[in-house]
């Protein structure tokens, strides 16, 4: 488990870009990420998104479950989910029926959906310390991250 400090926005974007750098190689990798309303898991997701190769501007899906982006060239998919809203649909999340294929993927509100979650992901929990301060919490559980969190 790592810890990265945020000071900015544009500093919790930062290490999402980073992370988009050291992930968009790996054929799949699931990105969980907690915190509260406002804590900043959209602003790292564009971090992400952008470290990944996506040029396109990424909002939060909140209305759409989720979006899918791809890179210029069409050979990286980045998936944005926010399940803020699925916790009424009890079991009924299917992961797979939202993301096909190849790509790194980001998950808004994990924990709505917990038991239907893949073994192997990234754990990433945003707390917030103060008005433009949050602690980031970077934790691999299982494949592939492990190195991703070494280097960030
Ligand atoms: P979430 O998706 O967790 O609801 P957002 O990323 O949409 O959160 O919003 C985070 C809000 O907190 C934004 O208004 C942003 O300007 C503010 N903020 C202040 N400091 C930070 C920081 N260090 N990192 C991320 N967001 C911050
Ligand atoms: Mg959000």
């Amino acid at each position: 488990m790592k810890t990265k400090r945020a000071t900015s926005p544009a500093e919790t974007e930062r290490i999402g870009y980073e992370l988009g750098l050291l992930l968009k190689d790996e054929p799949h990798v699931v990105i969980l990420l907690q915190g509260d309303l406002g804590a900043g898991k959209t602003t790292l997701a564009k971090g992400i998104a952008r470290g990944v190769g996506i040029k396109e501007i990424v909002n939060s899906p909140t209305f759409v479950i989720m979006k899918r982006y791809v890179t210029p060239d069409g050979f990286r998919y980045f998936y944005h989910l926010d399940l803020y809203r699925l916790d009424s649909l009890g079991g009924d999340f299917d992961l797979e029926e939202y993301v096909e294929g190849d790509g790194v993927v980001v998950i808004e509100w994990p924990m709505n959906v917990e038991e239907l979650l893949p073994r192997d992901h990234l754990l990433v929990k945003i707390d917030v310390v103060g008005d433009d301060v949050r602690d980031i919490s970077l934790e691999c559980v299982g494949y592939p991250c492990k190195r991703a969190v070494e280097a960030i």
